[in-house]
């Protein structure tokens, strides 16, 4: 079974799947693989190091889009297929929606293409559940703001809540379009409800 982890930066997305991780363990043991990406292999890691670095500050839109997928392939087919094919479970921070949301809309290089950038990434293949952690923009952008360093802090500005906003969009498009395996997760609720609903879920697409 392959469950996805999707929201907007600040949903709580990565707190939550490492709670969620906390409480199934038990029972599941190597049953259970948990991954992130772009990475989980050297190659997506190399990847994933080129978009990240700061310095590339020239990296095209497009350019960013093709890697970000390029990852996404190498993490499939030596990670998540793998695990797929002896039946454990998958719970993948970050998968197709991710790209779709921030460079399709965020990026505004076209939802469309890049999901079909994605289709030949990916052969088709999609989670059997995505999760979406849902959080209004504003409300993301606070919770990182008030987790950073002091010295780290960056401006709320208006370009990046219209950024964040459009990616929520997406998300939320996303989920209209798919109702069947995309679930959303009112993320303002209160982290525990949050995991709770979220376990539940999991329980349904994933029986043990
Ligand atoms: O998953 P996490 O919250 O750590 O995401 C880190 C950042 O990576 C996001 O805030 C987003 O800006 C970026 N990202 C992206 N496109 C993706 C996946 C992540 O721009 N497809
Ligand atoms: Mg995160």
């Amino acid at each position: 079974t392959f469950i996805s982890f999707e929201g907007p930066d600040g949903a709580g997305k990565t707190s939550a799947l490492r709670a969620i991780t906390a409480q199934i363990m038990d029972g599941l043991g190597d049953q259970l693989v948990i991954t992130r990406e772009p990475g989980g292999n050297p190659i997506s890691e190399s990847i994933r190091s080129i978009i990240l670095d700061r310095a590339n500050t020239a990296m095209d839109y497009r350019t960013e889009a093709l890697l970000y997928a390029a990852a996404r392939r190498q993490h499939l087919a030596q990670t998540i297929l793998p695990a797929l094919e002896a039946d454990q479970l998958v719970l993948c921070d970050r998968y197709v929606d991710s790209s779709i949301a921030y460079q399709g809309a965020g990026r505004q290089i076209g939802e469309d293409a890049v999901a079909e950038m994605n289709q030949f990434a990916t052969d088709g293949l999609l989670p059997d559940l995505t999760i979406y952690f849902d959080v209004p923009a504003e409300v993301g952008l606070r919770r990182i703001q008030a987790h950073r360093q002091a010295d780290q802090v960056d401006r709320l500005d208006v370009e990046k809540t219209a950024f964040h906003d459009r990616v929520r969009a997406a998300y939320l498009r996303l989920q209209a379009a798919d109702p069947d395996r995309i679930k959303r997760i009112d993320a303002t609720q209160e982290p525990a409800k949050v995991v709770e609903q979220a376990l539940t879920l999991i329980k349904q697409t994933a029986p043990r």
